[in-house]
């Protein structure tokens, strides 16, 4: 398959391969994780740089889990494996509550159509690396030409936003999500909301000067144009108004262990889940797969250079490891009108029915329903299947994230099911 991620050394995974070493590499680090995480400095060694793996699951949480927990005691590693099912909560979140997002999306597209031009002037130099203060703009390059940022890095970046900018927080989430390799509809729209104070009313994120000072290189901090504007009592929480409910629906019901469906069928492998040999489809036999985006046309098709080609490597790799291991054509499917191609491809195989991972909340759940109808147009069925990990999990995210890590605990055996201090990003 063409990969034109291929002529760079990719500095984060973006292949299984690439995902199972920076594992292998990171674990014994992993009990180290609570003592060196806040640090932001040249190289990120005090993380495990695989959230681009994880947000595609070119690796599984419960891999990583299972991984971590064979290596160290829970309470070694705990502040590790917290953060990790951080993001199967922000996705079970967003699950029970899919108007966060529509509202989000359709933010942006009032912003951008409605906003003063003064404002979006101001938008445009924050985003271009040029708001005066020298650290924002050297995280700005750093985002835009690799992709990455430190979790420190986006607080202080999405506090100064908000915060100090007092720029729409919908904006420069829809900027982080453009550039970030990561970029992880329900991550990234929740950091955001929480950074605003949204998803804990009353408390806000703000980025401090004394903060930077402790936790950020000083070779970063050596040019300190502008961090005046960052003093502690100057910075002052901004009001931002919710716009969305926050009210909770039912979950959608899928189902987890399907049996192989009797007719012709194909898989379609698409961002939100590329191992589609790992799980329920192990021992099935199709008759083609379709790797398909759910974001190369519509609102989020416009992304930076580093994440179009991170997401094109991990379309590839999912594409060739599904080839290899159920040893049948896979097709990549041309970049557009999704739905249509999918269809075609369908039809083109003599496929009764389509099988695939069921997007999440986000550009891949808004793609589905034209999907379904266009499938269905030809007389072809769409079905959905879940992961284990999030049928069991997402239920749990309902509320607050103490509830949340409690039966998580639980559930690990860890004997730790008591409600503990709420842990921060
Ligand atoms: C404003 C803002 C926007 C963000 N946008 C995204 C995004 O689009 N995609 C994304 O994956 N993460 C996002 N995060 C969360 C977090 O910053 C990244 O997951 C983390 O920095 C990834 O780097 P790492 O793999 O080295 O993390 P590590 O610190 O090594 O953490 C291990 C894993 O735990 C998970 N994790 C860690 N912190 C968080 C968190 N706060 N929320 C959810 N999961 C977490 C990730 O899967 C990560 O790979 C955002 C945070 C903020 C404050």
């Amino acid at each position: 398959m063409n990969d034109p991620g291929e002529a760079q050394f990719p500095p984060f995974p973006n292949s299984r391969a690439t995902a199972e070493n920076r594992l292998r590499t990171f674990l014994p680090g992993a009990a180290r994780y609570a003592a060196h995480r806040n640090r932001v400095a040249p190289g990120h060694d005090g993380v495990s740089r695989l959230s681009p793996a994880l947000r595609h699951r070119l690796i599984l949480e419960e891999e990583v889990v299972a991984e971590v927990l064979s290596r160290h005691r829970f309470q070694a590693a705990e502040k590790f494996l917290q953060e990790v099912h951080w993001r199967t909560y922000w996705k079970g979140w967003l699950e029970f509550r899919p108007q966060v997002w529509r509202d989000y999306v359709r933010k942006i597209a009032t912003w951008t159509t409605t906003a003063p031009g003064p404002l979006l002037e101001r938008v445009e130099a924050v985003c271009r690396g040029t708001s005066g203060v020298a650290i924002l703009d050297r995280f700005t390059r750093e985002l835009i030409e690799t992709g990455y940022l430190h979790n420190h890095a986006r607080m202080w970046w999405a506090g100064y936003w908000i915060h100090v900018e007092r720029l729409p927080w919908e904006l420069g989430a829809d900027f982080f999500h453009r550039h970030l390799l990561d970029a992880d509809p329900a991550s990234n729209t929740l950091g955001w909301r929480w950074v605003a104070g949204l998803q804990t009313p009353g408390k806000t994120y703000l980025p401090r000067r004394s903060n930077l000072e402790r936790y950020c290189d000083p070779g970063w901090l050596a040019d300190d144009t502008g961090l005046e504007r960052l003093e502690d009592d100057v910075v002052e929480p901004a009001r931002v108004e919710d716009t969305a409910s926050v009210e909770i629906h039912s979950l959608p019901k899928y189902s987890t262990s399907p049996a192989s469906p009797p007719g012709r069928f194909g898989f379609w492998l698409h961002e939100d889940d590329a191992t589609l040999e790992i799980g329920a489809f192990r021992d099935w036999q199709p008759c083609a797969i379709a790797v398909g985006s759910t974001m190369t046309s519509g609102p989020f098709s416009s992304l930076g250079r580093q994440r179009r080609i991170h997401l094109s490597r991990v379309l590839c790799d999912g594409g060739d490891r599904a080839a290899r291991h159920f040893r049948c054509p896979v097709d990549v499917l041309a970049s557009g009108a999704l739905a249509e191609s999918l269809g075609n491809w369908a039809l083109e195989h003599q496929l009764q029915e389509v099988v695939g991972y069921a997007p999440f909340v986000g550009p891949g759940s808004d793609a589905v329903s034209e999907v379904r109808e266009t499938l269905s147009a030809r007389g072809i069925r769409w079905t959905p299947v879940q992961r284990q990990w999030d049928a069991e999990l997402f239920p749990f995210a309902r509320a607050g994230f103490f509830p949340y890590w409690a039966r998580i605990c639980k559930r690990l055996g860890t004997g730790e099911d008591q409600e503990r201090q709420l842990p921060g990003f």
